[in-house]
């Protein structure tokens, strides 16, 4: 399917990490993907995603947005080591892949984020990584408070470390976690910092009605409103969730071009109300899709987050709402305009990276699929029919198995390091 939705019959060619060719066929080449039956599309971009989280997985559902935190979420974090991140982000980054996903925005904690790329790296999956950054909070466990010039000094660090490498394929972002975690002073700089480094600010906003009562209480200001007035706004920021905003903060949103990653599952299970996607697609608000963390959803599936958004919007504004191309557009094209990287993935287009997925939809439950490829592809089709995944052009799955991973070695570790961890952190389940 190229970038126009046409549905084009042929071969897709590659060479130096490129598509050169779509549409002709015949001519040899050095590597052939067998996609008969297959539909072969843009990969998956996701603009919401904790990898270090992927080992909390099962260990804290049934709880609300701040309980959820303090009671799992941030004791688990302060407990992780370079061996537990390195377990989590390959098990996340294994199945991100595995699902078609292709590239990522991730937020990680406050230690250990050197780990996450180094994994980003030898897996040779794409992402825009960041430090999450925590200089103020209640119940914040001491591993992860941070003193606010050290956690500037050290998300630079990883920034000259790390941001362009990989021919472009890893990215920093600044990832303040939420407004609460933070003082206005980290949160002011990090928007200045931001700005004259060219790269994302990637946070949390408007989660939850307790987060966004706590924030007015705080500054005086809605969520949203309080984020604009230190600069946090504009097309280089990516706010996860936006569940919870007034008019005046979609305006705000409209007007500074703001990205909303939406996470409808995250929302779903830890109870927090249901974003007014439609509402925002009608300003021409960016809107993207994004899984959050194995701690809350607890897939990394990108067609379970089309499925559930588009049907979320249905039952609120009626069956018209969010029909399947556009649910198709928002995981891939979308979620590369929300990154500033359209110009180089989220469609099939001659002289794009070749992030490309193959979807087997010769099966029981897609099929027939004939006359209706995009409905098949967001209504019925599910992570196992992802036969073969390429990313920067390097094959990194082929029929179903992981070229660049070991996924039995990848599922063995994180059960040891999430067992080990779990204890560390003290929590009893
Ligand atoms: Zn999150």
């Amino acid at each position: 399917m190229d970038a126009r939705d046409s549905i084009v019959r042929g071969d897709l060619r590659i060479s130096d990490g490129r598509i050169t060719s779509i549409g002709q066929t015949g001519e040899a080449a050095d590597v052939t993907i067998d996609a008969r039956g297959c539909a072969v599309l843009p990969g998956f971009v996701q603009t919401h995603i904790h990898l270090c989280q992927t080992l909390f997985r099962g260990v804290a559902d049934d709880l609300s947005l701040l309980d959820w935190l303090k009671k799992r979420v941030w004791p688990m974090e302060a407990a992780h080591t370079a061996e537990s991140v390195r377990a989590s982000a390959r098990l996340g980054v294994a199945e991100l892949i595995k699902g078609g996903t292709t590239c990522a925005l991730t937020m990680e904690t406050v230690n250990h984020t050197k780990e996450v790329f180094r994994v980003v790296d030898e897996s040779g999956f794409r992402a825009i990584v960041g430090k999450c950054m925590m200089d103020k909070g209640d119940d914040v466990p001491a591993a992860l408070h941070e003193e606010t010039d050290n956690s500037i000094e050290e998300s630079v660090s990883l920034l000259e470390a790390w941001h362009g490498k990989a021919d472009g394929r890893i990215g920093y972002c600044f990832a303040p976690r939420f407004a609460l975690s933070c003082t206005s002073e980290l949160l002011a700089q990090v928007a200045k910092l931001a700005r004259e480094r060219g790269v994302i600010v990637h946070t949390h906003a408007s989660e939850n009605k307790n987060e966004c009562a706590l924030v007015e209480s705080e500054t005086g200001k809605r969520n949203v409103a309080y984020l604009d007035s230190l600069g946090l706004s504009g097309p280089h920021v990516v706010l996860a969730h936006c569940v919870h905003l007034d008019a005046a903060e979609l305006e705000t949103l409209a007007n500074t071009r703001t990205n909303v990653a939406h996470c409808p599952s995250s929302n779903l299970k830890l109870g927090s109300g249901i974003a007014e996607i439609t509402r925002m697609l009608d300003r021409d608000i960016s809107v993207s899709l994004g899984a959050d963390g194995a701690a809350c959803n607890n897939r990394l599936d990108m067609f379970t987050e089309m499925r559930t958004m588009a049907l979320l919007q249905k039952a609120l504004h009626g069956p018209e709402a969010v029909p399947a191309k556009l649910a198709l557009r928002m995981a891939t094209l979308g979620g590369a305009k929300a990154l500033g990287l359209e110009t180089q993935i989220g469609s099939l287009e001659t002289g794009k990276r070749a992030d490309v997925i193959v979807v087997n939809l010769d099966s029981l439950h897609s099929a027939p699929h004939e006359r209706n490829l995009v409905s098949a592809l967001v209504y019925s089709a599910q992570t196992a029919d992802v036969q073969s995944v390429v990313i920067d052009g390097e094959i990194v799955m082929k029929d179903r198995k992981l070229l660049t991973l070991d996924e039995a070695a990848v599922v063995a570790d994180a059960t040891r390091e999430s067992r080990e961890l779990i204890k560390r952190a003290g929590i009893v389940l």
